[in-house]
C-alpha cells in the first residue's frame, strides 16, 4: 500500500507529511534534515541541469539573484508571470512543481513510492489558483487526489489532537497569504461556518515594512541608496526577515548595514516595527470582522482562537486577537508543521471515502470518527440578462447559482430563458464573486453553447453547478426543451488559463436532429 501524503506549499516554507501506520500523521524531514524547507529555488549558472531547491537556493540566490526564485505562491494563477533563464520561460505552475518534486523527491528516498497526496492551498484561493496547485502537484509526477483549505488543514489536526469543543476561529498568518476560518467544532465533528482571506498578506509584506526603514535610515545618514543591486537586495531581505524575527524575541533588533557610502550601525525596537506595521495589522482586523459577520457571531461567542502560521509569533498578533476576544489564542500546536500534518489526515480521509481497499486497517482505524464538512468559498454564478422591473429594459447582471459558505458536497440549478426569437446560441459564463455587477466578478470560463434553430423567444435552460467535498467544480447547462446540455468541468491550459476540460457538448452531436 502506497503513502497517504499531505503536502503545505507554503509562500515560504513547504513540508510534507505522511500518515503512520496507525493514522497518524507525521513530518518527514527532507534530505537536508530540516522539517520545513524554503519554497526557494536557484537555477545554477554552470551546469543548466541543476535547480537547487531549498536552502541551498536560498543561500545560492545572493550570488546571482537573478537565477533565483522565491515567493512564486503569490504569482500562483497569474497567467503573464514568467521567469525567464536561459531562454526558457518558466510559469508558476512549473516553478511550483520543482519544489513539490523535491520534497515527493526527499521522502521516497525514505519511505518508499509517494503517489496519492492532498494539497493545500488558502481558504481564499480563487479557481483559478486551485487549478493552477492541481497541475503544479500533476506535473510534480504527484496524482492529486484532493485540495484542502490551509485554516481547515490545521484545525483538523488541531481537533484531532487536542480537546476542543465550540466555535473555533484559525487565525492563519503565513509567508505570503492570511487566511481567517470559523468553524464548528463538536468531539471530532468539524463544520466549516465561513472563510476570509487575504493572498497579497503575510510574512513578506512585515519584511518589506523593515526593509523600508533600513533603507531610510541609511539615506538619511548618507544621503545614499543602500540597495543597489538584486543581490544587496536579496541580502537585505534575509537581514529583515531576521530582525523581525528577533524583535519576536526581544525588544530590540541590531545590525550593521554595509553600503557603497559607508556603513552604519542601525537599531530596531519592537516599538518602531509595530508603529510601521500598523496598516497590515488592520487589515488582518478588517477580515477577522468580515468572517465573525459572515458567521452571524460575536467575538464572545467564539470558545478558541487557534494560531497557524510562522508570521503569528510576532508579539503583536496575540495582543491584537486578545484585545477582541477577552482571552489569549492557543498556541499548543506547531505553527509551521500543523497544515502538513492536517493535509495528510485529509488525504486519508479522501483515501477511505474513495480507495478504501487501499487503505491500511491501522491507517483507517486511526481515522474513523473523524468527519469534516468544507463550505463552497467563493460564490459562482453565470451571466444573464433579465427585465428589469421598474424601466422595462434588459439588465446584463450577474446571478449566483452556488452561494459562498454552502456545505460541500453541493448542487444548485436555476433555470434562464433565451431572449430573442430564433436565438440558435448562447454564450454561457461561469462567474465568480459576490456581485451582481458584472465589473465585480471574475469570468472564470466561457462558452458558446448551441441551440436548436427557429425558436420562439424565453425558451428555457436549465443551469445546474456543482462542488465537490474534493474542491472539483462542474457546471451542466440544459436546454429544457430539446435535452441538448453542456457539460463543462473546469482545468487549466498551457499557459494556465483556465478552460473548459472534459467538455461533453451534446449540442453539437444533436444538432439538426428534430425534438417533438
Ligand atoms: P509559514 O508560511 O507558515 O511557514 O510562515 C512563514 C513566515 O513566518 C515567514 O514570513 C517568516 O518570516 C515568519 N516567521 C517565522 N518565525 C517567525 C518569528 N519568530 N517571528 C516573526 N515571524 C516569523
Amino acid at each position: 500500500m502506497s503513502n497517504i501524503v499531505g503536502i503545505d506549499l507554503g509562500t515560504t516554507f513547504s513540508e510534507l507529511a505522511i500518515l503512520n501506520a496507525i493514522g497518524k500523521p507525521e513530518i518527514i524531514p527532507n534530505a537536508d534534515g530540516d522539517r520545513i524547507m524554503p519554497s526557494a529555488i536557484y537555477f545554477d549558472e554552470d551546469d543548466a541541469s541543476l535547480i537547487r531547491v531549498g536552502i541551498e537556493a536560498i543561500n545560492s540566490r545572493r550570488l546571482n539573484a537573478k537565477r533565483a526564485v522565491r515567493w512564486i505562491k503569490r504569482h500562483m494563477g497569474d497567467t503573464d508571470y514568467r521567469k525567464n533563464i536561459d531562454g526558457k520561460d518558466w510559469t508558476p505552475v512549473e516553478l511550483s512543481s520543482l519544489i513539490l518534486k523535491k520534497l515527493k523527491q526527499d521522502c521516497s528516498a525514505e519511505h518508499g513510492e509517494i503517489r496519492d497526496a492532498v494539497i493545500s492551498v488558502p481558504a481564499h484561493f480563487d479557481e483559478v489558483r486551485r487549478k493552477a496547485t492541481m497541475e503544479a502537484g500533476a506535473l510534480a509526477g504527484l496524482n492529486v487526489i484532493g485540495i484542502v483549505n490551509e485554516p481547515v488543514a490545521a484545525a483538523l489536526y488541531y481537533a484531532t489532537t487536542r480537546k476542543v469543543s465550540g466555535k473555533v476561529l484559525v487565525y492563519d498568518l503565513g509567508g505570503g497569504t492570511f487566511d481567517v476560518t470559523i468553524m464548528d467544532v463538536k468531539g471530532h465533528q468539524m463544520d466549516i461556518i465561513c472563510s476570509q482571506g487575504d493572498h497579497a498578506l503575510g510574512g513578506i509584506d512585515y519584511d518589506n515594512k523593515i526593509l523600508e526603514i533600513l533603507e531610510k535610515s541609511y539615506r538619511d545618514k548618507f544621503k545614499a541608496e543602500l540597495i543597489i543591486s538584486e543581490e544587496d537586495r536579496a541580502k537585505y531581505e534575509d537581514e529583515a526577515e531576521d530582525i523581525k524575527k528577533t524583535l519576536s524575541r526581544r525588544d530590540v533588533a541590531k545590525k550593521m548595514l554595509y553600503g557603497t557610502a559607508g556603513s552604519m550601525r542601525i537599531e530596531i525596537t519592537r516599538k518602531m516595527f509595530e508603529e510601521a506595521v500598523t496598516s497590515l495589522m488592520e487589515r488582518t482586523d478588517i477580515l477577522v470582522e468580515i468572517a465573525l459577520e459572515e458567521a452571524h457571531l460575536q467575538p464572545s461567542e467564539i470558545s478558541t482562537v487557534l494560531l497557524v502560521g510562522g508570521s503569528t509569533r510576532m508579539p503583536i498578533v496575540s495582543q491584537r486577537l486578545e484585545k477582541i476576544f477577552g482571552f489569549s489564542p492557543e498556541t499548543s500546536v506547531n505553527v509551521d508543521e500543523c497544515v502538513a500534518l492536517g493535509a495528510a489526515l485529509h488525504a486519508g480521509l479522501v483515501m477511505l471515502r474513495e480507495k478504501p481497499q487501499e487503505v491500511a486497517a491501522g491507517v483507517a482505524s486511526g481515522l474513523k470518527d473523524i468527519n469534516l464538512v468544507d463550505v463552497c468559498n467563493h460564490s459562482y454564478g453565470t451571466i444573464c440578462a433579465p427585465i428589469d422591473k421598474e424601466t422595462g429594459k434588459r439588465v446584463i447582471q450577474n446571478r449566483i447559482i452556488l452561494h459562498k459558505n454552502t456545505p460541500l458536497p453541493c448542487e444548485a440549478t436555476q433555470t434562464f430563458y433565451t431572449v430573442s426569437k430564433g436565438q440558435n446560441a448562447v454564450e454561457v459564463t461561469i462567474t465568480q464573486g459576490e456581485d451582481t455587477a458584472v465589473e465585480y466578478v471574475n469570468k472564470i470560463a466561457t462558452h458558446k453553447f448551441e441551440l436548436p434553430e427557429d425558436r420562439p423567444a424565453e425558451c428555457p435552460i436549465k443551469v445546474t453547478y456543482s462542488y465537490d467535498v474534493n474542491q472539483r467544480m462542474h457546471c451542466r447547462f440544459e436546454d429544457v426543451e430539446s435535452g441538448r446540455t453542456l457539460e463543462v468541468a473546469l482545468g487549466l491550459n498551457k499557459k494556465g488559463q483556465m478552460l473548459e476540460e472534459n467538455t461533453k457538448d451534446e449540442s453539437k452531436k444533436l444538432a439538426g436532429s428534430k425534438v417533438s
